[in-house]
Order: structure tokens, then sequence, then C-alpha cells
């Protein structure tokens, strides 16, 4: 990989609930000159969920032999279900061609990343407190309350591996988050 573009790279973690997908969606909305990872996925799509374009939607076997063959840059199980990773081809082939590439991604695959990608730019997402972490995780009503106690266990572990980051943003305004992103990524925020 050319050195100059291995500036390129940059990997978005947190903790759960903390906002990370909503930010990945402005930036897919709004800075087009972003190229946006797109993860493949063993989870089955949520309404609205667009093969291709949020994720691409592989079977369990498929993705196990993604793995097995090497082409997955990193991967891992997500909150004890599913099984999500990022393609190494797909990323490689935007690199190549100078883009400013995104990774949204959760802490275990981020660590895989500075394994083999220590140039990247690591970018921490954190929530303003605590407590609205857990408003955010409560707020959304999506998993069950066992559930919840168990991503509100992860987060705490989550949040302690702050310091591996190379800058933390504070989630406490999408856009505001998302343009101190797009400027850590070396681009001109739109509202500044
Ligand atoms: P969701 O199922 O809500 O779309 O995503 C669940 C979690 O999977 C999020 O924390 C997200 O960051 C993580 N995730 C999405 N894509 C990837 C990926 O390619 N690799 C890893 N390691 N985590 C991912």
């Amino acid at each position: 990989m050319p050195a100059e573009s291995r500036s390129h790279v940059t990997v978005l973690a947190g903790p759960t609930a903390v906002g990370k997908g909503t930010i990945s969606t402005y930036i897919r909305d709004n800075y087009p000159e972003v190229w946006l990872s797109v993860s493949a996925t063993t989870r089955a799509p949520r309404p609205g969920e667009q093969e291709g374009v949020h994720y691409f939607f592989l079977p369990p076997e498929e993705f196990e032999s993604l793995v097995e063959r090497g082409e997955m840059l990193e991967w891992a199980v997500v909150h004890g279900q599913n099984r999500y990773g990022t393609i190494r081809s797909k990323v490689q082939e935007a690199v190549d061609a100078g883009k400013h590439v995104l990774l949204e991604i959760d802490l275990q695959g981020a660590r895989q990343v500075k394994e083999s990608m220590p140039e990247a730019k690591f970018v921490f997402l954190a929530p303003p407190t605590w407590e609205e972490l857990v408003r955010r995780l409560v707020g959304r009503g999506t998993e069950s309350e066992a559930e919840q106690q168990r991503r509100l266990d992860t987060a705490k572990l989550e949040l302690a591996a702050e310091p591996e980051f190379d800058v933390t943003i504070v989630n406490d305004e999408i856009r505001r988050a998302a343009d101190e992103l797009v400027s850590h990524m070396g681009l001109t925020p739109h509202t500044r």
C-alpha cells in the first residue's frame, strides 16, 4: 500500500448506543467525498436496509469462507450474536484510488485493524456522560431489559478502551460530531 494513501484510512469505534451508526448515516448522506466502508454481516436486514448500501448480508457459510480465505481485514462477533467484518479487497481498492476511507466498526475490529494498519487514524466516539449513554440505549427500545443490561456491561469495558485511540470525539450533537470527524480525516467540514 503506498505510504501516502495509508493516512486516508480512519476507524471510528466506540461503545454500544453511542451513535456510531447515526454519525455514519449522516456522513453517507452529507459527505460524498468520504468512502464509507460497507461491512459484511450474518445478521438479517432490518426494514429499509439495502444490500450493498447498509451491509452485505451474507449467509454464515459465505462469511466463514471469506474469513478462512483471509479476505477479511477484521471481523468480530458483536453482542454475542452475529458476525460482522470488513472485506479487505474493497477497502484496498478505495485506498488505492486515494479515497478518504471511513470504517465504522466495533472495538474488537478496531484493535485488529490497528495490528494490520497501525498508520490509520483511530477515532473514539464517546457519549457526553455515562447517564446519557444509558438513556440512549434504553430510549431506543430495540432490546429486552436483559439485553440492555448486557450491552451496558459491555459498554463499560468499551469506554475503558478510550486511551487506545488517537482522538476522542464527544457525540453531543450529530452534526457537530460528524464535522469534527471529517476534519480529523483531513476534509473540510461543511458547516464551519
Ligand atoms: P448493527 O447490527 O446495529 O448494524 O451493528 C452492531 C454493531 O456492529 C455496531 O457496534 C457496529 O459498529 C458493529 N459493526 C458493524 N460493521 C462492523 C464490521 O465490519 N466489523 C466489526 N468488527 N464491527 C462492525
